[in-house]
């Protein structure tokens, strides 16, 4: 099943759907899904980077595990363990002959035709487990990574940790994050971000952000109602074997205008730099000293040319096999 071409992208020719490989264009479900009306779905997002060596998925492992817990908030009793999801999604890539590729699992709250239950109690309706596949070049655009973006802050709040928990990754979440999303867009910004319920710096749409302030990596605190990021996650491992002091704490919307740099880091985004926010300029409107080399680590990993931080394994082959061999951290 090689991979197929719709419009200006490659997508893979099949979808993994409960166990089985079924075709792309079969992988549909009915309006009246549980999923469509409610919001009921958890999911991932995964790159696959050619690497020097070949293929390999970044931190696969890491990205079922939280795709399991978001499942778990949420009460979806998970057909399929990590290891199971992580062999499934490497054979997905081997078979659709996608060398790079941003991979989505997905756990959806399905409908049972035979047995449909239309309310909001989620429990008659089957819980559907997908990963699809396709080619997908660089988030925010090639030239973001290089010289940053422009960016506001949102009038829109983030969701809250007990209304909308943001550890996990729901699709109802990014409701809050289309909000924060067009409004940027609309204002001419590539990008919005979100303050929390107490005024302080949540989040991009589908970001993690990071400031520079004095030689120290400054972040929002998991209690900021933000996605627990595996970028994040790489970048202050990175930091720490670089011997960068990393701080998780709250920080004002006016430390955003303040510091020396600003950047965002996502699965999608990667690292990418902020030149200004709300039409202030961060720092010298360029790609800061400290960004740009997290950045050339992160790539070089990514590109299998240097090892990740402090021995661990971050790239799943996908010439060998699907989970890691070594335990999640
Ligand atoms: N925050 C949000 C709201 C996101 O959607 C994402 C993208 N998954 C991130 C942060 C970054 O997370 P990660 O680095 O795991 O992709």
């Amino acid at each position: 099943m090689a991979g197929k071409d719709v419009a200006t992208m490659k997508i893979a020719g099949k979808v993994w759907k409960n166990g089985k490989f079924i075709n792309w264009d079969d992988a549909r479900v009915h309006v009246m899904t549980h999923a469509i009306n409610y919001g009921s779905s958890v999911f991932e997002g995964i790159r696959c980077y050619e690497t020097s060596k070949s293929s390999a998925v970044f931190r696969l492992t890491e990205h079922m595990q939280r795709l399991l817990n978001s499942a778990k908030v949420y009460r979806m009793d998970p057909t399929f363990t990590r290891a199971e999801l992580c062999d499934s999604a490497v054979e997905l890539i081997r078979q659709s002959e996608l060398d790079s590729c941003y991979l989505r699992p997905l756990i959806i709250r399905g409908l049972d035709e035979e047995k449909p239950a239309f309310g909001v109690n989620p429990f008659g309706n089957p819980i559907d487990t997908y990963i699809c596949g396709w080619q997908w070049g660089k988030y925010l655009g090639e030239e973001a990574l290089e010289n940053g973006i422009d960016v506001c802050v949102s009038s829109w709040t983030r969701i809250t940790s007990n209304s909308m928990p943001a550890m996990a990754k729901a699709g109802a979440n990014y409701m809050n994050s289309q909000l924060i999303k067009m409004e940027a867009l609309l204002g001419g910004f590539s990008e919005g971000i979100a303050l929390d319920d107490r005024g302080y710096v949540s989040e991009g749409s589908g970001e993690n952000i990071f400031l520079v302030n004095n030689g120290k990596l400054i972040t929002p605190p998991l209690g900021a109602s933000i996605l627990p990021g595996i970028t994040r996650d790489s970048v202050i491992e990175i930091a720490r074997e670089m011997g960068i002091p990393v701080l998780e704490t709250s920080i004002q919307r006016s430390a955003l205008y303040l510091a020396d740099e600003v950047f965002f880091t996502g699965t999608a985004a990667e690292i990418t730099p902020i030149r200004s926010v709300d039409h202030i300029t961060v720092g010298t409107g360029k790609c800061g000293e400290m960004t740009k080399a997290l950045q050339t680590e992160f790539f070089k990993i990514i590109d299998a040319t240097r090892p990740a931080p402090f021995g661990a394994n971050w790239l799943t082959f996908v010439a060998d096999t699907g989970e890691k061999k070594t335990a999640v951290a």
